[in-house]
């Protein structure tokens, strides 16, 4: 079983990737999770270099055949529970907001193992960057109005779950522990 975790920057997506993780496993379920992009070669640079936005695309898209090829494929044949901190959802939502076309971006990931359940954590740009801001100094990635397009994408998708991030984080985690252990035993019953 593949999940997604999706959502902007500073949504909560490593903090519920981190809580799940736990969740299932005090619950016996045999589970890992992956981050996009990696610390490949590809998906260093995409945080490190100035790209235009086909260059950022083939960059993610390289990264990507990588951690499918080594990290998410082989843990999905031997049977366990992959968490995603960020997929092919991502690309679209991010690269789309960049003025790539969306249904192209969706194309090049058709070759891509399709996720099961794909949860968009949803939260105003304006809280998400307060939260980080609270840490550290945005990227290059988190402008209030390129994360603003970005939403908007993930706000269009209609093969995701969307849930309110905007909320108290204990809620947060509530909902989404209860929507991916409803998927799991749908999945073992079916
Ligand atoms: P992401 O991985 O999506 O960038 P993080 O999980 O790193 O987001 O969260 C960004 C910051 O916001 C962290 O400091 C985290 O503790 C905080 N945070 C996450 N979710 C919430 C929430 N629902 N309410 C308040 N703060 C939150």
């Amino acid at each position: 079983m593949l999940i997604v975790i999706e959502g902007i920057d500073g949504s909560g997506k490593s903090t519920i990737v981190r809580f799940l993780v736990e969740e299932l496993r005090k619950r016996g379920y045999d589970v890992v999770s992956f981050k996009e992009p990696t610390d490949s070669e590809w998906g260093r640079r995409v945080r490190r270099e100035d790209l235009s936005p086909e260059e950022e695309l083939e960059l993610f898209l390289k990264d990507r055949e990588w951690n499918v090829k080594n990290n998410v494929v082989p843990s999905l044949k031997s049977g366990k529970i992959v968490i995603m901190d960020r997929y092919y959802h991502s690309t679209i939502a991010y690269q789309g907001a960049k003025g790539i076309d969306v249904d192209y971006i969706r194309k090049l990931n058709e070759k891509f193992p399709k996720p099961d359940l794909v949860i968009v954590l949803d939260v105003n740009p304006e809280t998400a960057l307060k939260r980080i801001e609270r840490k550290r100094k945005p990227s290059k990635f988190e402008d209030v109005e390129y994360l603003r397009k970005v939403r908007d994408i993930y706000l269009s998708m209609d093969d995701v779950v969307i849930v309110n991030a905007e909320r108290p984080i204990e809620a947060v985690k509530g909902e989404v522990l209860d929507l991916v252990l409803r998927h799991i035993s749908k999945g073992l019953h079916s």
